[in-house]
C-alpha cells in the first residue's frame, strides 16, 4: 500500500520526462492531487482556470498516460480550478490526503500489449510463441527464451503476455522481473539478520509462481550463488508445469557469464529471436505509435523516418516524439517534413559516413592485411584471416548499422550470432588492445581519405 501523495510524485516523475521543462515547471509542478475516489476517478487541482484549460486541452493525453502507468489502470480524472477545489473539499469535508489507497497496481505496462504489438516478418515467431504461452502458460513452450538486439520489443512482449493473463486468467500468479532486480532480491535476502527467514520467504516468492518472466538475463552475475538459487527456482518451476519466459539480448551460448547447466535449461525448450524490423513494419509501427499517442503526423514524414532509423524501434519512437514536439512548439496542427529535418538535424552530422559501402569496407580491410576478398569471405580459419574478418565485420556493424543478419548474408551465409560474437570480440579488444585499435584506426582513415 502507498499514499496517495507518494503515488502523485511518481506521476510527476514521470511526466518530468515527458515534457518540456518549461512545460513542466508550468502547469506540472503546482497541481495538487486531491483525492482518488474509489480507486476510479484521480482528482486534481490545478491554480488556476487558465492552467486547467491548458492542461485539458494540450496535456491531457500525457497525464493519463503517466497516471495509468503509476496506477496500473486508466482511471479517470477530474480536474479542478481553484474555485471548483474549495467547492469539493466542502462536499467531501477534510481532503483525505493521509488515507492510504489500495491501488491495485498492474505491474505490466498498460501500453505493452499484444494490440499494440506490430507483427511483421522479424517478429512473428515471437509473437506466435508468446501468445501460445499467455493463451496457456506452462504447456506449449517451456521456457520460451526470447533474444535480440536493444529496443526490438522484448519487454513489450513479456509485458504483453503479463497483461494479456492478468486479464483473462487473473487467478494466476505471475512475476515478471529484471535480472539485475531479481539478483538484488536474492542478495538482500541473503544479508537480512533473519537470514534463514528471509531467504526462505524469497524461496516461496518465487518457487510459488505460475509464471516467472525474467528480462535481461544476459545480466546475470558470475556469481555462482545467485545463478545457483535461479538454478533451483528454475527447476522447481519447470518440475511443476509452470511457465519461465526470458528475454536476453543475446542466445543463451553467446552469455559468457552464464554457466552450462543453466544454459543447458535455457535451451530445452523455444529459443526464438526476434530482428531488427523491415521498412514495412517500421512504417507500421510508427503509425500504430501514432495512433496510440494522438500525434498527428505527415505520411511523408513517418516514411522518412523509417527509412534513416533501420535498428532500434526504441530510436524511431524517440525520433517520431521529437518531430511531433517540434511541430507543436510551433503550434502547427500536423508534423511535417520541415520538423523532420529539423529533428535529424545532429543526426545528419554522423552520417557524414556516408558513402562508405559495404564494399568499401570489405576492399579497404583486404588492402591493410594484403589478402583477397575471397578469404575475407570464405570459410577459411587461419589466424592471418579470421581477424580481419572478423574487424571487416565490425566496421560494417559500427558505421554502416547494417543488421547483423544482413552481415551474415555478405560473409557466405553465416549466422547472425556468429557475426554478433565477431563484432563484441573487436569491440571488446579494442578496449584493451593497443594493436586492435591501431588496426582499426588506420583502416577508417583509409576509408576517410578516398
Ligand atoms: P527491448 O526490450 O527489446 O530493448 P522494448 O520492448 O523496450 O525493447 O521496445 C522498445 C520500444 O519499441 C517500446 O516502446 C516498444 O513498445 C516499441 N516496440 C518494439 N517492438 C514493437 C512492435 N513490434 N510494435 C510496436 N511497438 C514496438
Ligand atoms: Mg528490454
Amino acid at each position: 500500500m502507498q499514499d496517495l501523495s507518494s503515488l502523485w510524485q511518481a506521476v510527476l516523475d514521470k511526466l518530468e520526462l515527458m515534457v518540456s521543462n518549461v512545460s513542466f515547471i508550468m502547469w506540472f509542478k503546482p497541481l495538487k492531487v486531491l483525492d482518488l475516489v474509489e480507486n476510479k476517478k484521480l482528482i486534481i487541482a490545478t491554480n488556476s482556470t487558465s492552467a486547467k484549460n491548458q492542461i485539458l486541452r494540450n496535456y491531457l493525453d500525457k497525464l493519463s498516460s503517466a497516471v495509468s502507468d503509476i496506477f496500473g489502470s486508466n482511471l479517470e480524472i477530474d480536474i479542478l480550478d481553484q474555485n471548483e477545489e474549495i467547492e469539493y473539499i466542502k462536499a467531501n469535508g477534510e481532503v483525505k490526503k493521509q488515507k492510504e489507497y489500495e491501488v491495485s497496481k498492474n505491474p505490466f505496462n498498460a501500453k505493452y500489449t499484444f494490440d499494440n504489438f506490430v507483427v511483421g516478418k522479424s517478429n512473428q515467431f515471437v509473437y506466435a510463441a508468446a501468445r501460445a504461452v499467455a493463451e496457456h502458460p506452462g504447456e506449449k513452450f517451456n521456457p520460451l527464451f526470447i533474444y535480440g538486439g536493444v529496443g526490438l520489443g522484448k519487454t513489450h512482449i513479456l509485458h504483453a503476455i503479463g497483461n494479456y493473463i492478468k486479464e483473462f486468467n487473473p487467478n494466476l500468479n505471475v512475476k515478471y522481473i529484471t535480472c539485475n532486480d531479481f539478483t538484488n532480491d536474492y542478495i538482500e535476502s541473503l544479508g537480512s539478520e533473519e537470514k534463514i527467514k528471509a531467504v526462505s520467504a524469497f524461496r516461496t516468492k518465487y518457487r510459488n509462481l505460475d509464471v516467472l518472466m525474467v528480462d535481461d538475463i544476459q545480466f546475470i552475475s558470475k556469481r555462482t550463488s545467485t545463478q545457483e538459487e535461479f538454478f533451483h527456482t528454475f527447476n522447481e518451476l519447470y518440475q511443476n508445469n509452470k511457465q519461465i519466459i526470458i528475454a536476453s539480448d543475446r542466445h543463451p551460448k553467446e552469455i559468457e557469464t552464464l554457466t552450462d547447466r543453466l544454459s543447458s535449461r535455457f535451451t530445452c525448450g523455444l529459443i526464438q529471436d526476434i530482428q531488427s524490423p523491415d521498412l514495412e513494419t517500421r512504417i507500421a509501427i510508427l503509425r500504430k505509435k501514432c495512433q496510440i499517442e494522438k500525434y498527428v503526423i505527415d505520411d511523408d514524414v513517418i516514411d522518412f523516418i523509417a527509412e534513416k532509423l533501420n535498428t532500434n524501434i526504441r530510436e524511431l519512437e524517440g525520433m517520431l516524439a521529437k518531430v511531433y514536439f517540434l511541430a507543436n512548439l510551433s503550434n502547427k496542427h500536423s508534423a511535417t517534413m520541415e520538423e523532420a529535418l529539423e529533428a535529424f538535424n545532429g543526426q545528419f552530422e554522423e552520417d557524414k559516413n556516408d558513402g562508405v559501402t559495404v564494399d568499401a569496407i570489405i576492399d579497404a580491410v583486404c588492402k591493410y592485411f594484403d589478402i583477397t576478398r575471397q578469404d575475407i569471405i570464405g570459410k577459411k580459419k587461419s589466424k592471418d584471416v579470421v581477424e580481419p574478418r572478423m574487424i571487416a565485420i565490425y566496421l560494417i556493424s559500427e558505421i554502416l548499422e547494417i543488421p547483423l543478419v544482413s552481415i551474415g548474408k555478405i560473409f557466405g551465409g553465416r549466422d547472425h550470432t556468429t557475426i554478433m560474437h565477431s563484432r563484441d570480440k573487436i569491440s571488446d579488444e579494442i578496449k584493451t588492445s593497443h594493436k586492435i585499435n591501431s588496426f582499426i584506426s588506420e583502416i577508417k582513415k583509409m576509408l576517410k581519405s578516398e
